[in-house]
């Protein structure tokens, strides 16, 4: 299973936490030189008023007060987004971030009766911690997740789930083919003039005719709405990504700091390249564990803390160094840990940067150099050849069985 979380209305919302008489009345968010509309609450929303409808059309709204229109502070926005991720993170076994508000939740593993209790968790989570309003589907595909989500929003549920498929008919018959998740605006005409109006009539379609009049990418809504993945979460977001994480569930509970040790500077080794394969650096890195959820007989801690890098950096030896150092802050002596990972965050590329003039360039040109080589070597992800000698505790321990151990064992060429 899938789920996705999605803030509502996420600028309106960030506005209302700021300030509480917002609330219950239709206010639209502007955006830069409050040229047209780019959120809008509830109220808003029942007025008419469009998504990127442009602010002069309801002026006269405006004018009246029956609108109350705001200039976007994006500042604002961006710091509710950080935490409201967080928040995800935490309770969903594996997340990836997709947008400034929403993310999907990888829920493998997780037994369907635990569905809607973490859905719950996660709602009243942001609720209490951040008075910020979400909604959570899940379904067997993303697409699904996403369809589930839109129509908990318009029926003003906030977690809803589609356990298969086979049970979606009815929903995808009320669901307009224009506000499926990859169909734009123009691919929406063409396929009215196919007697394609909804989610519904697009699944009743032959494979082989979404094949033809939509290509491959169409084939994929075709598949996933039709209870087969195959839109990679790796894949999503590309453009949009706001993180990068790597966790991982170890087969028995890790109480050794050293092992815990190796498993972090591995995790935040392989964030690290595949930031550099972005060509972005990071400012944030993140280091988090969890213990066994299931045991009822312990309490579930799941502990966790950020390390601001004094300057933005893709640098593999200041990743490691800022999650170990998060790392010993964490770290519960003789508490069994389930699961841990490392998420970087404040992603940006590096023209973008200005550094300050008193800060020390944390990614000289050789140690740029080096990572391009170590880069260059290690290219098949997942076993990397060459580590960090911090990396090497593996060699004493081979009990974590995640992929990662097994390339230890006599590696026969490219030494
Ligand atoms: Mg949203």
């Amino acid at each position: 299973m899938t789920g996705l979380v999605d803030c509502n209305n996420f600028f309106v919302s960030c506005e209302r936490t700021r300030n509480p008489a917002l609330e219950g009345r239709p206010v639209v968010v502007l955006s830069n030189n409050d040229g047209c509309v780019v959120a809008r609450s509830n109220e808003a929303k029942a007025l008419g008023i469009k998504m990127g409808q442009p602010a002069f059309q309801i002026r006269d709204l405006i004018d009246a007060g029956a609108v109350i229109a705001l200039s976007g502070n994006h500042l604002l926005y961006r710091d509710l987004s950080i935490k409201v991720h967080a928040i995800f993170h935490r309770y969903a076994p594996s997340a990836i971030d997709y947008s400034v508000d929403e993310a999907f939740l990888d829920m493998t593993g997780i037994p369907t009766v635990a569905l809607r209790e973490i859905g719950r968790n996660i709602v009243e989570a942001c609720d209490r911690e951040l008075h910020l309003p979400v909604t959570i589907g899940f379904a067997p595909t993303k697409t699904l997740a996403k369809i589930v989500t839109e129509l908990c929003k318009k029926r003003g549920r906030r977690v809803g789930i589609l356990m298969s498929a086979a049970d979606a008919e009815g929903l995808l018959d009320s669901f307009p083919i224009g506000e499926l998740w990859g169909i734009g605006r123009r691919l929406a005409k063409r396929l009215y003039s196919s007697g394609v109006y909804t989610a519904g009539d697009l699944r009743r379609s032959t494979r082989s005719a979404v094949r033809d009049s939509m290509g491959v990418n169409g084939e994929k809504i075709w598949n996933e709405l039709n209870g087969i993945p195959c839109i990679e979460l790796s894949h999503v977001g590309r453009d949009v990504q706001d993180s990068i994480s790597e966790t991982r569930t170890f087969p028995e509970d890790v109480i050794d700091f050293d092992f815990m040790r190796t498993k972090i500077s591995i995790y935040a080794s392989s964030c690290a390249r595949r930031l550099r394969a972005m060509k972005s650096v990071c400012g944030r890195v993140a280091v988090f564990m969890r213990t066994n959820r299931f045991h009822t007989d312990t309490p579930y801690l799941r502990p966790g803390t950020e390390i601001v890098l004094p300057v933005p950096s893709s640098d593999t030896q200041t990743i490691v160094a800022a999650a170990l150092q998060g790392l010993r802050r964490i770290w519960l002596p003789r508490v069994p840990m389930k699961r841990a990972g490392v998420i970087l965050s404040d992603i940006t590329s590096p023209e973008a940067l200005q550094p300050s003039l008193f800060d020390a360039p944390s990614q000289s040109a050789s140690t740029s150099e080096l990572m391009r080589i170590i880069d260059s070597i290690n290219t098949v992800p997942g076993a990397p050849k060459l580590r960090l000698a911090n990396q090497l505790t593996d060699l004493r321990r081979p009990s974590g069985n995640d992929g990662y151990s097994s390339s230890f064992q006599a590696p026969r060429e490219g030494r």
